[in-house]
């Protein structure tokens, strides 16, 4: 086993990574390995992320994230009913509290008819009712498209369908060199050396640390963001029957917090964003001197900083102060208070942000000799995995050396 060279070796056991590993395998049948750092397969951004279904409503149309979004969740929800893994089409109310945020509501409409939602439907205050009972607004947006699903069972039923394949799944075998030889690329790992052809970097929140160590300039430096979520007491999970989203604030790519319900029981309430000090940074005392120095070295860092310096105030005071929390939440449901909701997990986004301060909005993946490196995919990535994976092997198939 140690001298056989894989065609394909994927950095990182998310879901995109997974995804891409079973078209490689599966479509185009090349041998393939996929190498995680956990223990565990989507121990980061997959496995703590809010299980939805995405529509393709928010994201800007011809976008790689409207193509991929509408797409892959088509493919996602077939997926899913072939291979048995339990999800629900059950749509998501989009909720305007405010006067100021109808024309946004407006602008959101047109965006899900240009990327081909069929299913969406304006409401007015009493049918928000009909709905959701508990929720009062002034105007909403019925997105049937959206569901739920776990993504950690998808994950991993990607990875069963690269082994019947032929492919193999390392985990615990962290990156840590990439060197070319005459015989392609030699990675070291924490579980002995790799020898493939060609590589696929998927290591989402160290994806510009991967690509730099495989000799890639990525131009853009990962910016952790934390997700902190609430979860409803049983008692009041039935003050939320499925999605309730408020109305996204364009200029910020994170949708503001929202009720969610899990395919498996119970009811989220968030994430917030909130700039971590770590990059796996799961807790608000979590810090890690290498991240934090490399983020305030960085130009771009300052200049985001002082571009969202009143927004990510807000976002900590919500973060420490749960009276805060939960007023963002009456916004949606007047009735919560704070002890209908106890503190639950956290997940913490891989964001790309640019020297010029500006935050990657779009899913960014580069080519480079016998390499493709994603460097940015965040949500609605998980959503879109599929149609990712497809995307990166037909990139891949074209870039790789003959085999
Ligand atoms: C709070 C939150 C909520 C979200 N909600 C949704 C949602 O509801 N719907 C949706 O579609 N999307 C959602 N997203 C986005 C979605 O989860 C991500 O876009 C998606 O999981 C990205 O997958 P990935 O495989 O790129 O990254 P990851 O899941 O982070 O996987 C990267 C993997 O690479 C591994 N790795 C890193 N470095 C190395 C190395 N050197 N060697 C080997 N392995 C390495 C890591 O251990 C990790 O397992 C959410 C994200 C967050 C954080």
């Amino acid at each position: 086993m140690a001298n056989k060279i894989f065609d394909v070796a994927v950095i990182g056991g998310g879901i995109v990574g997974t995804a891409t590993a079973m078209a490689l395998a599966r479509t185009h049948n090349y041998s393939v390995i996929v190498l995680e750092a956990e223990a565990e397969l989507a121990a980061h951004q997959t496995g703590n992320n809010s299980g939805v279904i995405h529509s393709g409503l928010y994201y800007k149309p011809g976008s790689l994230k409207a193509l991929n979004c509408v797409e892959g969740r088509e493919k996602l929800y077939a997926f899913c009913k072939e291979h048995g893994i339990a999800h629900d089409q059950c749509g998501k109310v989009v909720v305007a509290t405010d006067e100021s945020e109808i024309p946004r509501l407006n602008d959101l409409e047109q965006r899900g008819n240009a990327n081909g939602l069929k299913g969406l439907k304006r409401l007015s205050p009493e049918e928000i009712k009909e709905i959701e009972p508990h929720v009062t607004g002034i105007d909403g947006l019925f997105v049937r498209e959206t569901g739920i699903v776990d993504y950690v069972e998808v994950t991993k039923k990607f990875c069963e369908i690269v082994e019947q394949n032929g492919g193999e799944i390392r985990t615990s075998a962290r990156v840590l060199e990439c060197k070319r030889t005459s015989d392609g690329l030699t990675l070291t790992t924490t579980k002995g050396p790799v020898q493939c052809k060609n590589l696929v970097n998927c290591a989402g929140l160290q994806s510009d640390r991967v690509a730099r160590m495989c000799g890639v300039e990525p131009g853009l430096k990962i910016i952790p963001f934390r997700g902190e979520y609430y979860e409803l007491v049983p008692e009041k999970h039935d003050l939320v029957k499925n999605l309730i989203y408020p109305v996204p604030d364009p200029q910020f790519p994170f949708l503001g917090v929202h009720f969610t319900r899990m395919i498996h029981g119970g009811v989220e309430a968030g994430p917030n964003a909130v700039m971590a000090f770590k990059r796996e940074g799961y807790h608000k005392t979590s810090f890690s001197m290498k991240d934090m120095v490399e983020a305030v070295f960085y130009r771009g860092f300052w200049i985001m900083a002082f571009k969202f310096w009143k927004m990510g105030m807000g976002e900590y005071y919500r973060s420490f102060f749960k009276g805060a929390f939960v007023k963002a939440l009456q916004r949606l449901i007047p009735e919560l208070q704070g002890e209908d909701i106890h503190p639950g997990g956290a997940g913490v986004r891989a964001q790309a942000l640019e020297p010029s301060g500006a935050l990657v909005d779009d899913f960014r993946i580069v080519e480079a000799e016998n390499m493709v490196h994603v460097l940015n995919a965040p949500s609605p990535a998980a959503t879109a995995s599929i149609s990712i994976g497809e995307k990166i092997a037909v990139m891949a198939n074209k870039n790789f050396a003959t085999m």
